[in-house]
């Protein structure tokens, strides 16, 4: 589904992805860790084209990401990304904000999207909040929402880069349960987090990286277990 093959980046002279291989099959859940600089918000942005990288490739869902006739913003629409901060528009309610991709990529119809956007916000818990702005939704529910509007899309894959690392601890299990029902459906999915019990729980693999680099990327039960680099015993015992 996600194939990264040798993806390497520079900021001027400075190396943020480092000869970076990796893959992700369809229905497999990869969390991505690692000490803060280490990479990984870059990694999981090159994978839809929000980055762009210099060498190696990276091919999604069968479309190379380097083809220069890859359609940027139709990849974008295949594969959801919820990030720390929920980027909802402020100026949109609920509904608006699940509806306005599916009426303007995709192309629904208004009932369609509607349709779609109720059951999606009922599946996170939110159906009764449609209506609502996301400044009077707490940041859980914020974040639900904005799972719930990347999956209003039909991805075929999820990234998230750290969703529940900006929000009050008490609201933090709340996006997870989400993200575990998710993993448990079949969904292909990325994740850099640092919820190692997530991990633990539904991840198939585990990536640790460091100064840009992928150091460990190995079946979560062997990363918890027995982690190879000193990197990642010492970043494991700084967390566990
Ligand atoms: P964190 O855990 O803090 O989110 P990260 O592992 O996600 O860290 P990145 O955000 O991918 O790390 O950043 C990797 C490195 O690249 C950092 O050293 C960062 O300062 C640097 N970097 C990121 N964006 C830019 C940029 N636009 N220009 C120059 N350097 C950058
Ligand atoms: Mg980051």
């Amino acid at each position: 589904m996600i194939s990264i093959e040798h993806v390497s980046k520079w900021y001027g002279t400075f190396q943020v992805l480092s000869d970076c291989t990796t893959q992700v099959a369809k229905g497999e859940v990869v969390v991505v860790c690692g000490p803060s600089g280490s990479g990984k918000s870059t990694l999981i942005k090159t994978v839809n084209g929000l980055e762009s990288f210099q060498e190696g490739e990276i091919v999604v869902d069968g479309q190379s990401l380097r083809d220069a006739r890859t359609n940027l913003s139709k990849l974008r629409s295949k594969v959801g990304m919820v990030f720390q901060h929920f980027e909802l528009f402020p100026h949109l309610s609920i509904m608006e904000n699940l509806t306005l991709a599916q009426l303007k990529v995709l192309g629904r119809s208004k009932d369609e999207a509607f349709d779609k956007g109720l059951a999606l916000l009922d599946r996170v818990g939110l159906k009764a909040q449609a209506d609502k702005f996301p400044a009077q939704l707490s940041g859980g529910q914020q974040q639900r929402v904005a799972i719930a509007r990347a999956l209003s899309m039909d991805p075929v894959a999820m990234l998230f880069d750290e969703p529940t690392s900006a929000l009050d601890p008490e609201m933090i299990n709340e996006v997870l349960d989400v993200m575990v029902e998710l993993a448990q459906e079949g969904m292909t999915m990325m994740c850099v987090t640092h919820e190692m019990g997530f991990a633990k729980k539904v991840a198939h693999r585990v990536i640790f990286m460091d100064r840009g680099a992928i150091v460990e990327d190995d079946r979560k039960e062997a990363f918890f277990e027995n982690p190879k680099s000193d990197r990642a015993k010492e970043f494991l015992a700084k967390i566990l």
